[in-house]
């Protein structure tokens, strides 16, 4: 760029961040474009490759195709395949942000319509560092709600020139394409933080407490004798609207409310007589139910024939939010009593894009239409006797995407043993086909539901940012690896066993990990009791500390985890922040022991949020059906460059350790995640102890889950005796000297400081 236009935009920039506001000197990237952290990303690439596991290898996308892209055959403009693939990511990375981002921009609007844009953005007493993201990236601190639109504005540009990019002849270097799905990954995470700032001032969410109510969780959460309404999506500003207009007009104890996916989550933090059911999968069984009296939708994983579907059990339906319209007839200026005789007499669905208004009618609708409706799930005797129209023509299961032997289970339950159905129900995605395809007619999902579950369990209510107490208390045990490691449940978690989650969760908080939960698997993995009747959120306490498990909130509230990491080189370490993206990430990748895991479906709101965390030098385990996830990072341990700099002595030095090894990465069963998430806890800044604690978990895994042994890849992270630990001595070291094991040369506190420009001083970092 040439020295006055760098200039010009530079003053553009320090202008919109407030440069001349000197909490800290900027960095050198604030509000980073395209290119600016290109370096970064390209020192990542070259560790961690990518490898593509192509859904489809034609590609469709303009009307000089279709192109076949087999076999390095390119399309008419040039493209081949690994570039298609990483272009596919990078779109699916932008759908994800820009749902995040489109979200904040909503809420951000309605708070600044309802309190101005001189609202004051307040986490509480115990946050100071309020916007790790904002200030990482943009290089700003936002001090109000008006503030947060130079953010918004600044990812609607980066995100507008990322999606250009996508278009017929342009970007030819699956790399760059690859940059540039980093770059939209780290965008979602700011997008993100704007969202949770903005819900936690304006909605007074709870924050700087660890202990938040616990709510209830599963579908008989609802009394159903009473009117319900089910909210269905990710923006709270109409739930909450609810919640405002039952304690206005007295009804409050009077109507159910509840909701599925990240409304739920959102509305259990404004209120804890909000009910949780559970995530996507759940969400056609229980519509079908037709338990919910009024369904209210918003944005983001709503099936698209929720209007079919609430038609047919009687359920009325209001669309809340312009992204979901579903060709309903706009009913925001009509006037509110003429809306709910239509609904009530007529069964209209309608749209109406004001909160106020929409919750009005949702509560008179309720309580109008709920006593003329049966509520209830059929009985056994009923499930058998619907079971009995079942021929076992098998059509049922040619279509499930799991292939389950759906027929079995259901002439059993005619028999009166509904064990296969209950297991089946357990692994469905809820999806539908099953029914929709029986040429009988069979009401499966009614039989499923017969046979799953009624338990209602507990889920704390998201408790937003880490506080920064809880970061100084624990940075330097989770440096040292004394912590041996944060293990963050994030995303979907629709189709694995339901009870992965909490296992995974109990395994790590009797080990003292930290972990932490969002979204839809904060859900899941409560849907478990223990022998005493306990769900993790009752048996372990919510700080930000070894042993404890934290539900940060919904999705948006994944920029606290990413947040809590980027605070722990900032706060704990001390490291200037601000417009210093590289140096946060650096810090991260080689001490924070942080691994994210997005178990079960991977949406484009999950890639962009796995793509973010890499960025910022965290790892992510996928999983866990395989084939699925289109792209991997991945290393090959012995050979790849895992040089670093030996921050005393100045020099570049080759550890020979693949830690972490891989930055995504996809197990197939829960017992491989467990063993993984273990090792991918390592980092090159461990102390002697930290690592021979973490090797201590490593092994003990792999010999609860593997089958016995040792993995077979131990000496790699092995440096010196004293990182074995005791336990294992004897075994470690027989298995060492038979490989010919050798002490490697200690490095003195290493990171990648130096493989970019920096004003950060590398003594900086020895702390
Ligand atoms: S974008 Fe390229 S590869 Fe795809 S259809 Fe068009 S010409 Fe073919
Ligand atoms: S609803 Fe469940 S059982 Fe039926 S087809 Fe879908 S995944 Fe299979
Ligand atoms: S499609 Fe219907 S009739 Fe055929 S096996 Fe499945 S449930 Fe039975």
């Amino acid at each position: 760029m040439e020295l006055k236009e760098l200039s010009k935009r530079l003053e553009e920039v320090y202008r919109k961040i407030k440069a001349e506001l000197n909490w800290e000197p900027v960095g050198p990237t604030p509000m980073p474009e395209l290119s600016d952290l290109r370096n970064w990303d390209m020192r990542l690439l070259k560790t961690y490759k990518p490898f593509y596991a192509p859904f489809c290898d034609m590609c469709c996308i303009c009307t000089f195709g279709k192109c076949d892209l087999t076999e390095h055959r390119r399309g008419a403009c040039g493209i081949d395949i690994a570039t298609q693939q990483a272009r596919l990511v990078l779109l699916a990375c932008l759908i994800g942000c820009s749902c995040h981002t489109g979200h904040a921009a909503h809420i951000l609007d309605y708070l600044i319509e309802k309190y101005g844009p001189d609202k004051k953005i307040d986490l509480g007493e115990g946050v100071a560092v309020e916007a790790p993201h904002i200030r990482t990236v943009l290089g700003m601190k936002p001090e109000t709600l008006g503030d947060l639109k130079v953010a918004i504005e600044y990812i609607y540009k980066e995100l507008t020139h990322l999606l250009s990019s996508v278009h017929t002849g342009q970007e030819g270097s699956y790399l760059d394409y690859e940059s540039k799905a980093l770059h939209a990954g780290m965008l979602d995470h700011v997008g993100m933080e704007v969202a949770e700032l903005a819900q936690i001032s304006g909605f007074n969410y709870p924050t700087s407490v660890a202990e938040t109510p616990l709510v209830d969780l599963g579908w008989n959460a609802f009394d159903k004798t009473k009117p319900i309404i089910l909210f269905i999506g990710h923006n709270p500003a109409t739930s909450t609207a609810v919640v405002d207009y039952l304690r206005e007009s007295g009804l409050y104890d009077k109507v159910e409310f509840g909701g599925i996916c990240c409304t739920a989550l959102e509305t259990a933090r404004y209120s804890d007589r909000a009910k949780v059911v559970g995530p996507l999968s759940r969400q056609l069984f229980f519509v079908r139910s037709g338990i919910a009296d009024v369904i209210m939708t918003d944005e983001q994983c709503i099936r698209t024939d929720i209007t079919q579907e609430a038609a047919k059990v009687g359920s009325a339906l209001i669309a809340t939010l312009e992204k979901a319209m579903y060709g309903l007839e706009d009913a925001t200026n009509m006037d509110t009593d003429e809306i709910v005789r239509k609904m009530v007499d007529e069964k209209k669905q309608f749209v109406i894009l004001n909160p106020r208004k929409a919750a009005e009618v949702a509560v008179k609708v309720a309580m109008e239409i709920a006593p003329k409706r049966r509520k209830e799930w059929i009985t056994e005797e009923e499930a058998k006797e619907l079971a009995k129209k079942c021929s076992l023509c098998g059509l049922c299961e040619q279509v499930c995407p799991n292939l389950f032997n759906i027929g079995k289970g259901i002439s059993e339950v005619a028999k009166g043993n509904f064990d296969t159905i209950r297991d089946i129900f357990n692994l469905c995605i809820g999806c539908g086909k099953c029914e929709e395809e029986c040429p009988r007619n069979v009401p499966i999902f009614k039989i499923m539901q017969q046979a799953a579950s009624k338990e209602v369990w507990k889920i704390r209510a998201g408790r937003g940012p880490i506080m920064d107490t809880e970061i100084r208390n624990v940075g330097a045990p989770i440096t040292l690896g004394t912590i041996p490691g944060v293990i963050a449940l994030v995303g979907c978690s629709s189709y694995p066993d339901h009870r992965d989650l909490a296992e995974v969760v109990e395994e790590f908080a009797k080990r003292k990990y930290i972990v932490v939960l969002s979204g839809c698997a904060g859900m899941v993995a409560g849907m478990w009791k223990d022998a005493d009747g306990k769900t993790i959120y009752e048996k372990y306490p919510g700080n930000f500390d070894a042993g404890c498990v934290v539900n940060v909130g919904s999705c948006v509230a994944n920029s606290h985890i990413t947040g809590a990491a980027i605070k722990i080189a900032n706060i704990f370490a001390a490291l200037p922040l601000r417009a210093n993206y590289e140096v946060m990430a650096d810090y991260v990748l080689n001490r924070v022991g942080a691994v994210g895991v997005a178990w079960g479906p991977y949406s484009q709101k999950a890639a962009a949020i796995a793509t973010g965390c890499n960025r910022l030098g965290i790892p992510v385990v996928v999983g866990p059906i395989a084939s699925k996830y289109r792209r991997l990072y991945l290393s090959r341990k012995e050979e790849d460059d895992w040089r670093v700099m030996d921050a005393r002595k100045k020099q570049i030095v080759d550890t020979g350790e693949p830690s972490p090894e891989h930055l995504i990465y996809v197990c197939e069963t829960k017992e491989k995640l467990m063993v993984t998430l273990a090792k991918l806890c390592i980092r090159k800044n461990d102390t002697p102890q930290g690592r021979a604690i973490k090797l201590n978990h490593y092994i003990s895994l792999y010999k609860k889950y593997m089958g016995g042994g040792l993995p077979e890849d131990l000496h790699l992270y092995v440096r010196r005796d004293a990182d074995i630990p005791l336990v294992y001595k004897k075994e470690v070291k027989a298995y060492l000297d038979s490989i010919g094991w050798k002490p490697k040369e200690p490095v003195g506190l290493p990171t990648w400081i130096g493989t970019y420009p920096t004003k950060v001083p590398v003594d900086a970092v020895i702390r």
